[in-house]
């Protein structure tokens, strides 16, 4: 018999799951469907970074400001827990000052304090901070253990809210109402593909004429000595050049082109400095961005050896034993923080191009609802 539902989702990844959350919000019968066993593509591979301070000006801060408050308020819910709150991303170049200050100063350093050195160390002693000039710190950021955090959630719509989920399940075709998948039909008013990095399956004409190509980063689990606490996420300066709400600031030509004076090596490959804690204690580090049409899935040393030594210089680590390695894949654009295709008047193909899906998917499946 073929099952019915109002909402009908490809791909159980954040962005799934944040569109199936908005739809049962409406009081719709929803269905995912997630080709896996289980999610484990970008959504379970990142930081759990849900980042506010540093997205691109305007539509994506707007959508990072409501997704922080959405996983705010549905993290305690579903029994995830925010395991640090706030940024801390110290200078010691003196155009990083510049940037810094440029962006404290901004709109969008609200609720943000530039701290001098000294008063950093004495807030934040953990840090490293003897050779810096400041530090910039954001109270916005949440940090939960994506791992955990995603299956959390899915289990939390489905008792809350209803939602079915049908793992092992690959999406086929979708004409609705009509879609196909690799075990059974169903009829569905409306669907939302969101299949991630996969720009070759479903609607893959659609993605075409957006050049996406996919970027693969390099991740580390990383055991510090016993008892080290870190008190926010932590970035560092070459997260000034690559993250566009610094990195389109004037004051951030000068860092960059004195970054690729000093640190060319790590820019090549992409590579900056995020580095958050999880419960029991180990440090999930990274990252690099390698791009192309096809990645090959072999980590490169030579880049965790860079990783390494930037963590090594932003934190006093005694040890520093790697315990896990990975790497994780997203869809990127050049120009568009996320697409939103419209087959037909009941499809939408929906996916995050910018790598900031666990900041943003909230706000953009809320977005979505609200246009169709
Ligand atoms: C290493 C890494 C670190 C990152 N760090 C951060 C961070 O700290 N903060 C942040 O905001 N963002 C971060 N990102 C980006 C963020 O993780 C992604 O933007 C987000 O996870 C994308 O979610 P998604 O649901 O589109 O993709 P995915 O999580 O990949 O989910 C897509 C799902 O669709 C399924 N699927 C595809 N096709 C089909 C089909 N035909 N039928 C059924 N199922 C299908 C796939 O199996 C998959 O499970 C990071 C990304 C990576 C890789």
């Amino acid at each position: 018999m073929t099952m019915k539902c109002d909402v009908l989702v490809v791909g159980a990844g954040i962005v799934g799951l944040a569109h199936a959350l908005v739809a049962a919000r409406q009081g719709l019968k929803v269905l995912v469907l997630e080709r896996d066993a289980a999610c484990i593509g970008a959504s379970i591979r990142n930081f759990g970074f849900v980042t506010v301070t540093g997205q691109k000006a305007g539509a994506s801060w707007a959508r990072a400001r409501r997704s922080r408050e959405v996983w705010a308020d549905v993290a305690p819910q579903a029994g995830i827990e925010v395991l640090h709150q706030g940024l801390c991303l110290a200078a010691r170049r003196e155009e990083a000052l510049a940037v810094v200050d440029a962006f404290a100063r901004s709109e969008m350093g609200q609720g943000c304090e530039l701290l001098s050195a000294e008063v950093a160390a004495t807030r934040f002693p953990s840090l490293r901070l003897e050779a810096q000039r400041a530090l910039l710190y954001s109270p916005h950021e949440l940090r939960v253990e994506s791992r955990s955090a995603i299956p959390r959630l899915a289990t939390w719509l489905a008792l809350r809210y209803g939602v079915e989920f049908r793992f092992g399940e690959s999406v086929l075709a979708v004409q609705a109402p009509h879609v196909q998948s690799s075990r059974a039909s169903y009829q569905a008013e409306r669907v939302v593909v969101c299949g991630g990095a996969e720009l070759n399956g479903l609607f893959a004409e659609r993605w075409l004429p957006h050049k996406l190509r996919l970027c693969q980063l390099q991740m580390l689990r990383v055991r510090p000595q016993a008892g080290f606490k870190l008190p926010a996420s932590v970035m560092g300066e070459l997260s000034l050049v690559r993250y566009e709400g610094y990195s389109e600031l004037p004051e951030a030509q000068a860092l960059r082109e004195r970054l690729q004076a000093e640190e060319g090596e790590s820019l090549a490959h992409g590579i900056h400095l995020i580095v958050v804690q999880s419960a029991d204690g180990s440090l999930v580090v990274g990252d690099s961005h390698h791009y192309g049409p096809v990645l090959p899935p072999f980590a490169s040393e030579a880049v965790d050896e860079l990783i390494l030594r930037h963590l090594h210089e932003a934190l006093p680590l005694r040890e520093a034993r790697v315990e896990e390695r990975w790497v994780g894949t997203y869809p990127s654009s050049a120009s568009e923080p996320c697409l939103v295709e419209a087959p037909d008047a009941q499809t939408r193909a929906v996916t995050v191009s910018s790598g900031t899906g666990a900041s943003t998917a909230f706000g953009l499946a809320e977005e979505v609802f609200a246009a169709w």
